[in-house]
């Protein structure tokens, strides 16, 4: 395919490359497309802008394939919701739709292993040499998430409504939350979570509680520990299934960009004998160039 376009599409962006001859020669950034998380409206929006960034009117070359790695596709019906809302955007494109996941394990370069996503959701998945596959999580922030950016921040805004409970002053996490929110009672967070206010919005907010562990909030740094343990977890259920197929690559805001997470992750995964941990340093779009394969590289 001469013109590619590669997407990656999270809980709370979506970034896209387009690849000339196997070159990668523009990207863009929206917001998210997911079909889980926002309405098909604000899904088509994100999809707007991205394109019209990505390939500008007048000098666009016309699209071969778009590859999407999204979140929030669990059945056919979901890929195709999505797909149809591509199409538009590259209409003589082959559109293929595949889980996020994907791309992580393509960004790390393996075409065996164990991804792990820890961004504005979660998710473990891998595949073997058999080409077996397994999951765990990656359920959504109703049903799971454990150990995302969503589930960070809820928790430090449930301990910060416990320590209210018990008649304790905020400690120093508890002002941060209470801060970025611009409310002065631990109480006004209950009807601000219920609100509306949405899974992009408090997995933000998780950026609060990585900044009060380095500050020294032990409860924070105990959320963290929390979020490490769950993401091992999630690990270790697909080990169960298929075995350890290659390396662990980890992907997604969490995992790429907070250090402390990343150590306890490190150490967690090297507790139970996996010890080749990859984080990833590009976005994972790039991994759709990997999955074009060699041939592409002319
Ligand atoms: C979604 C999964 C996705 C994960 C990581 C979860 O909220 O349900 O489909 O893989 O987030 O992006």
């Amino acid at each position: 395919a001469g013109a590619v376009v590669g997407l990656d599409i999270g809980g709370s962006k979506t970034h896209g490359a387009l690849w000339l001859d196997g070159s990668l020669v523009a990207e863009a950034k929206a917001g998210s497309a997911n079909v889980q998380n926002v309405s098909p409206a604000e899904a088509a929006r994100s999809l707007e802008e991205l394109f019209r960034d990505l390939l500008p009117a007048g000098d666009a070359p016309t699209i071969d394939l778009v590859v999407a790695g999204s979140g929030g596709v669990d059945t056919a019906a979901d890929a195709e919701r999505l797909r149809d809302l591509i199409a538009p955007h590259a209409p003589s494109a082959a559109v293929d739709v595949i889980h996020d996941t994907r791309l992580i394990l393509a960004a790390g370069g393996a075409r065996t292993g164990i991804a792990v996503i820890a961004g504005t959701g979660s998710v473990a998945w891998g595949v073997g040499e058999d080409g077996r596959e397994a999951r765990s999580g990656g359920w959504g922030y109703l049903l799971g998430d454990e150990g995302s950016g969503y589930w960070v921040a809820r928790e430090a805004v449930r301990r910060a409504l416990h320590r209210h409970d018990l008649g304790q002053d905020p400690d120093a996490l508890d002002t941060a939350v209470l801060t970025l929110n611009g409310i002065d009672t631990p109480t006004e967070l209950i009807g601000l979570f219920h609100s509306g206010a949405g899974r992009t919005y408090w997995a933000a907010q998780s950026r609060a509680v990585f900044d009060a562990a380095r500050d020294g909030s032990g409860d924070a740094a105990d959320i963290i520990d929390r979020a490490a343990a769950d993401l091992t977890r999630l690990v270790l259920d697909v080990a169960s299934v298929i075995g350890v197929p290659g390396p662990v690559v980890l992907g997604g805001g969490l995992a790429m960009h907070q250090p402390d997470l990343q150590a306890r992750l490190r150490t967690r995964l090297g507790s139970e004998g996996m010890t080749d941990v990859v984080f990833l340093e590009e976005d994972p779009v790039m991994g759709v160039r990997f999955l074009l394969g060699p041939d592409e590289a002319a």
